[in-house]
């Protein structure tokens, strides 16, 4: 039984790896500013300490309380916003990320779960892309991710914190149990945007591109169900408090999806059609981006569970029912 700290656990993805977390027997404490988390995705099971992580003060003594490792989702993830706001991301991603390793130094803390993203790798140069794909983010948000990586390896070797980063490919699907009803406000993403044409609170949907060079001209990505994402941090704690040095791990399912085949999934799924407007791309989205997890497969012993695309989706739209 490990003590852990899950900074941004009242969140979409920070909630599912508390549950996991509470399902392998660990002893959880969130630590959340409900800026996007919500107090409905919090457990009775796990302590709950409001605070911002730019809070250095308050940040510190709750750190005090010893943890065996913290888990870092406490993020801004627009990307559009994060090329137009920039100071948003260094000051929320970057300085509040350096809270963190600093107060985890400062009270002996070792070991921490980064939650990274395929966005360090900018445009792939080849598929499946791998941990040793050049890392080159081509928006604000990747660059931030990117640089924490670098402040955790530096704390690693100058204070022994040892860390896993966890680079999510696209993160999709809701706890199947139910458990987890928090849905995210104003969302970005492709399936949210679809959720929300097929209930109605959206009239219609972009499609963002047509004409790409993939098998029906839409973009493909790589959806990995959250749940098996919250799998992967359990798994990284437990390895690293058993002695695992610090890792980069990609983690996605090694299949795509075409925005079209994610559109019909979720047709067959819901039992309606979704009304859709074909437009131009969107600035800066690769034709084609999907993860080699092979390394997290074998540090990890971590195998995702959903593969799936409409059984990920009916989890989502459990929700709407
Ligand atoms: N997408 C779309 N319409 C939308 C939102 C997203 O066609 O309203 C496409 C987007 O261009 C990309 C895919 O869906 O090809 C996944 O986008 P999302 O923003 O969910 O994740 P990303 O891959 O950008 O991290």
């Amino acid at each position: 039984m490990a003590r852990v700290l899950v900074i941004g656990g009242a969140g979409y993805i920070g909630s599912h790896v508390v549950k996991a977390l509470l399902q392998s027997g660990h002893r959880v404490c969130v630590f959340d500013n409900l800026s996007t988390g919500q107090k409905i995705n919090l457990f009775d099971m796990a302590d709950f300490e409001e605070g911002d992580i730019l809070d250095y003060t308050r940040l510190s003594e709750v750190m005090s309380q010893g943890f065996d490792a913290v888990v870092h989702l406490a993020a801004k993830k627009a990307v559009g916003e994060s090329m137009e706001n920039p100071n948003k991301y260094s000051l929320n991603n970057i300085q509040g990320s350096l809270n963190i390793l600093m107060t985890m130094a400062d009270n002996n803390v070792k070991n921490i779960v980064f939650s990274s993203s395929a966005a360090v790798y900018g445009m792939p140069e080849y598929l499946p892309v791998d941990e040793k794909h050049p890392v080159k983010p081509i928006n604000y948000y990747g660059f931030t991710k990117l640089e924490i990586e670098k402040f955790m390896d530096w704390y690693d070797t100058l204070k022994g914190i040892k860390y896993v980063a966890l680079r999510y490919f696209n993160a999709v699907g809701y706890d199947a149990d139910g458990d987890i009803k928090g849905k995210e406000k104003n969302p970005q993403n492709l399936l949210p945007i679809i959720m929300e044409t097929a209930t109605g609170v959206r009239a219609e949907m972009s499609v963002f591109g047509s004409d790409y060079d993939t098998r029906d001209g839409t973009c493909i990505r790589d959806y990995i169900h959250v749940s098996d994402l919250a799998t992967a941090h359990v798994l990284a704690i437990e390895k690293l408090i058993a002695g695992m040095p610090s890792a980069v791990l990609n983690l996605g399912t090694g299949e795509g999806t075409s925005v079209k085949e994610m559109i019909e999934a979720a047709e067959r799924v819901i039992g309606t059609k979704i009304n859709v407007k074909y437009a131009d791309r969107r600035p800066g989205d690769p034709a084609v981006l999907i993860a080699s997890s092979d390394k997290a497969r074998e540090l990890l012993g971590w195998e995702p569970k959903y593969t799936n695309i409409d059984d990920i989706i009916q989890t989502t739209w459990n929700l709407e029912r």
